[in-house]
């Protein structure tokens, strides 16, 4: 099959094994992938990933798993040509998260196309049955296709009480922070998308949500949501806190140099670390029409073209770049 492999620099191949004999996981053909920022990131080096890149994807099941015994049907027999979504760590099984039903934390797991596993930019992927959720009619594949971040941007409301009268702030005005301002006005709270690119502003404004250069953002509000993705981002968060607020660090960049954490214990306030979060919430919020994340679509490209959309995705202007493997 055709995928967009990654060994240091990212190569498409045209003759990539299919994962065809996988034990225990179903077959999905990829219908469309969206390229994220942690796909630029590594590309750039995080994490040392060699393999298929890619981890959000709308595709469809062509085999469900064997059972091994021959008996019965076989595990997600129920899958069988859906439409599904996939959740994208996959846990051993039997450790402490597992058990407690956070294969997101498993210390052995793989994640597709970020760790140990080939992901989504190629024709066919396979994950367990456990790890798929089948999309209901109502929901298009360009819809369908956000679901990884807007889990991500629900695991907020998992992880963080609110009472509705906050004043929030979203710093970064690239694809998560649209995606994040989108789930929490989608809550009722209101809050506002910081950013540096006015265009970029201009255009997510026009979709209804409030915003404001980052520059001219005055500080005090109840709790910043960091999703700028440079190091610069946390601390420039830590300034717009109040006491006593709180800090959601969506933003996986490393953060370098000399961080002064004196202001986090002087003005106490509450750091989250924040990562991906359940599919079915998400799924429930696209289906129900309060978040509809494709405005953010600035192109879909096929899979021969991966490299072009891979660049694209840099570009300023660009939110969401699609592949389309078939
Ligand atoms: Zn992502
Ligand atoms: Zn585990």
């Amino acid at each position: 099959m055709r995928a967009l492999y990654l060994d240091r620099v990212l190569t498409l191949r045209r003759d990539y094994p299919d994962p065809r004999s996988v034990p225990g996981e179903a077959i999905v053909k990829v219908r469309l992938s969206g390229i994220c920022g942690t796909d630029l990131e590594l590309i750039s080096g995080y994490m040392a990933h060699r393999g298929v890149l890619g981890h959000e994807f709308v595709g469809e099941v062509v085999a469900t798993a064997g059972n091994g015994s021959g008996a019965g049907a076989p595990e997600g027999a129920e899958l069988a040509q859906r439409r599904v979504v996939g959740e994208i760590n996959v846990g051993c099984g039997r450790c402490h998260a597992c058990r407690a039903d956070l294969e997101r934390h498993c210390p052995n797991r793989t994640v597709l196309g970020v760790l140990g596993r080939d992901g989504s930019f190629a024709e066919y992927l396979s994950l367990p049955p456990r790890n798929l959720l089948p999309v209901p009619d109502s929901v298009p594949d360009e819809m369908a296709v956000f679901c990884e971040p807007v889990a991500a941007a629900c695991e907020i409301l998992e992880q963080v009480r609110f009472d509705g009268r906050e004043t929030i702030a979203v710093l970064g005005d690239g694809r998560l922070g649209a995606v994040v301002a989108m789930v929490l006005a989608a809550e009722g709270l209101n809050p506002v998308l910081a950013g540096r690119h006015p265009e970029k502003l201009a255009r997510l404004g026009a979709l209804g949500l409030r915003t404001n250069l980052e520059s001219k953002m005055e500080p005090g509000f109840d709790m910043v949501v960091d999703c700028t993705g440079n190091p610069a981002g946390f601390e420039r968060a830590v300034a717009l806190t109040r006491p006593r607020g709180r800090i959601v660090l969506k933003s996986t960049t490393a953060l370098g140099g000399n961080l002064n954490l004196a202001p986090i214990v002087i003005d106490e306030v509450t750091v989250v670390g924040s990562r991906c979060g359940r599919f079915e919430p998400a799924l429930k919020l696209l289906a129900s029409g309060k978040v509809d994340p494709r405005p953010l679509i600035s192109a879909a490209y096929p899979l021969d073209q991966g490299i072009e959309a891979m660049a694209a995705s840099h570009e300023p202007p660009n939110f969401k770049i699609l592949i389309r493997p078939s």
